[in-house]
């Protein structure tokens, strides 16, 4: 696992350049010129940011992307999609989402790949991209590391993954998807079963949901329980929450959501553990007997093990609608990032089709 402690060294060097950059900064203000006519730029990197009135807002700017997600709102934008960490379906759902605006997407999906790899350091990639594209979605293993590019990019940076911290991206679709099968977000029972200490997109989760009054559910085993700064979140922040061992039809019974998750096999550091606990929970179709009418099943993908086969045609699994509500959140977020409003889409007269 990467963790900020353990790359203290790392973040120093880090923090050093990112004085320098403010320093520079400071005395381009005293400059001859001081125009003040830079934009006001969204960054997109913790959802602990979002008020509950704009969780709201975005929700409603990704039901405008449901109804028209091909339009040219972006048109003459570059993104840029810097993935240092791997993966396929958010940086597809991402790049996507910027397609289906019109705008032209530049990156890379392997740091191997780039110049990263030649030992340029985060703030220089950063500053560089800055230079062509108007708006930087990143995944990074470091926790902090979409934070500290924020700090440093004149372009609104967009936290795509960092390390086991934040995945705010996802949390938006799953928001959205929550209320689109909830009717509201208000006072839902919302079991997240699985790899609860790894799994950033559960921290992420109960983050954003402070604002409406949820029952968690926190079910996994000992080795992955949820780690105590969240428990102290909640408690901070009057969340209700109960931990539970056991994964069963009785345990599940009153949930609105059940949150599923993979175990993070990449940030185990002992790949022993891994293997006792990777198969410790699996929801399986014949535990769905008792379940409430309105129970709709979330994973945020990619699924191992977690959930049973035979599960996907139940009325209740909705995880594969759920990664296509990733399209329109997407959206929504670049658009937020941009300085795009609700107005702004509601009067778009670009759609296409
Ligand atoms: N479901 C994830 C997302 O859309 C997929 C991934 O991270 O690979 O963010
Ligand atoms: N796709 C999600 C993430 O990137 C969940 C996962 O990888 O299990 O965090």
């Amino acid at each position: 696992m990467c963790t900020l402690a353990d790359e203290n060294c790392m973040m120093n060097s880090w923090d050093d350049a990112f004085r320098h950059s403010k320093g520079v900064e400071q005395q381009q203000k005293t400059g001859f010129f001081n125009h003040n006519f830079q934009m006001e730029k969204h960054n997109f990197v913790t959802i602990a940011d979002l008020s509950k009135e704009k969780i709201m807002y975005l929700i409603d700017m990704a039901s405008e992307f449901e109804k028209h997600p091909n339009r040219e709102l972006l048109k003459g934008k570059v993104v840029a999609t810097l993935f240092y960490e791997p993966s396929t379906r958010t940086r597809l759902s991402f790049e996507t989402a910027a397609n289906r605006l019109g705008a032209r997407v530049i990156g890379f999906s392997d740091a191997k790949a780039s110049s990263v790899s030649k030992g340029e350091t985060l703030k220089d990639t950063i500053l560089m991209v800055s230079n062509y594209a108007d708006v930087i979605a990143m995944r990074h293993s470091l926790e902090g590391a979409a934070q500290y590019a924020s700090e440093v990019a004149p372009v609104p940076i967009i936290n795509a993954g960092d390390g086991a911290h934040q995945h705010p991206s996802q949390t938006m679709l799953d928001l959205y998807s929550i209320y689109k099968t909830q009717g509201t977000l208000e006072n839902l029972n919302i079991y997240l079963v699985g790899d609860l200490k790894y799994g950033r997109t559960v921290h992420s989760l109960i983050m954003a949901m402070r604002h409406f009054n949820p029952t968690f559910h926190f079910v996994a085993p000992k080795e992955l329980a949820m780690p105590n700064e969240y428990k102290i979140y909640c408690r901070e922040h009057d969340i209700k929450f109960q931990e539970h061992t056991a994964f069963n039809e009785k345990v599940i019974a009153d949930a609105d959501i059940i949150y599923m998750t993979r175990v993070q096999k990449e940030r185990f550091s002992d790949l022993m553990e891994y293997e006792r606990v990777k198969n410790v929970y699996i929801l399986r179709n014949d535990m769905l007997g008792n379940v409430k009418e309105n129970m709709r099943i979330l994973h945020p993908l990619p699924r191992v093990n977690e959930i049973a086969y035979d599960v996907d045609d139940n009325p209740h699994a909705y995880y594969i609608q759920q990664a296509q509500n990733g399209l329109y959140a997407r959206e929504a977020i670049f658009s937020y990032c941009l300085g795009i409003t609700l107005d702004d889409i509601r009067a778009d007269k670009t759609i296409i089709g």
